[in-house]
């Protein structure tokens, strides 16, 4: 089982040496930002590296919403953080679920996400999986609950659609990790990365706020289930830096054996 961390963005390689991770995680652009990724000069060597990459869309990509203003820019920088990353060999592209404003429809959210998906389809399709990522917050979220989830797989149909799971992102946003891999399969049919992050914020307090694995409101050995269950790739987005997150690799590897697992 891979297991690594997202880290920052300057030289990816180094920070998964000093973790000792197996995969890395990190932004192509300013996560906050509208600007599109500009390419990189080490793209040849991350292609090449025997560390497995994932890219994180900008944390302002939201392409449910009904706001123009917000969700053509957002589509545009999918697209673009797209070729960005299967420019560097990137296994997956994660991006938020979204949500749709106070008052508008949500079918109307769903339905924008397909749109989303017949644009790239257009232009060829995705060039990397699209890992939709669960969210902790908000009453109008297209993957926060499982229910929203399924309407949003149901509007998705026939595309090719990845799922990212985030355990901080369940636990806050209100649904129990004890059996969750089998009811989010039961909908995508597949989890192809998992988020495995503590939560500072209570069951359902809708707080995206990541801790480290042995701190927090989860008990650590839920969060190692869900990752057996998956047995998919592991990325913790935990804080306190280097040792922090070397730590909770540390603390995944001797909980899961991950010495002695194939991949
Ligand atoms: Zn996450």
């Amino acid at each position: 089982m891979r297991i690594g961390a997202h880290v920052d963005p300057t030289d990816p390689l180094a920070e998964a040496a000093a973790r000792d991770a197996d995969a890395v995680q990190f932004f192509l652009s300013d996560p906050q930002g509208w600007k599109a990724p500009k390419p990189r000069e080490d793209a040849e060597l991350l292609r090449g590296a025997d560390v497995d990459l994932y890219i994180h869309a900008p944390y302002v990509v939201n392409v449910a919403t009904l706001n123009n203003r917000i969700r053509i820019p957002s589509r545009k920088l999918l697209l673009g953080h797209a070729a960005a990353a299967a420019a560097v060999g990137a296994k997956g592209l994660i991006v938020h679920g979204g949500h749709v404003n106070a008052g508008d429809d949500l079918a109307v959210g769903f339905d924008n996400w397909r749109k989303t998906f017949a644009y790239a389809a257009d232009s060829g399709g995705f060039p990397l999986p699209v890992l939709i990522e669960n969210t902790a917050g908000g009453d109008n979220a297209c993957a926060r609950h499982l229910d929203a989830l399924a309407r949003l797989w149901d509007a998705l149909g026939d595309y090719e659609v990845g799922f990212c799971l985030d355990t901080c992102h369940a636990h806050a946003g209100g649904e129990e990790l004890l059996g969750l891999v089998d009811r989010v399969k039961a909908i995508t049919g597949r989890i192809d990365l998992v988020h495995a992050n503590n939560s500072k914020g209570a069951f359902n307090s809708g707080q995206d706020r990541h801790d480290n694995l042995d701190g927090g409101t989860i008990d650590p050995e839920l969060v190692v289930a869900v990752i057996r269950a998956a047995g998919a790739p592991v990325i913790v987005e935990t804080p306190g830096g280097v040792d922090g997150q070397a730590a909770d690799i540390a603390l995944l590897r001797g909980q899961l054996g991950a010495g002695t697992s194939a991949a």
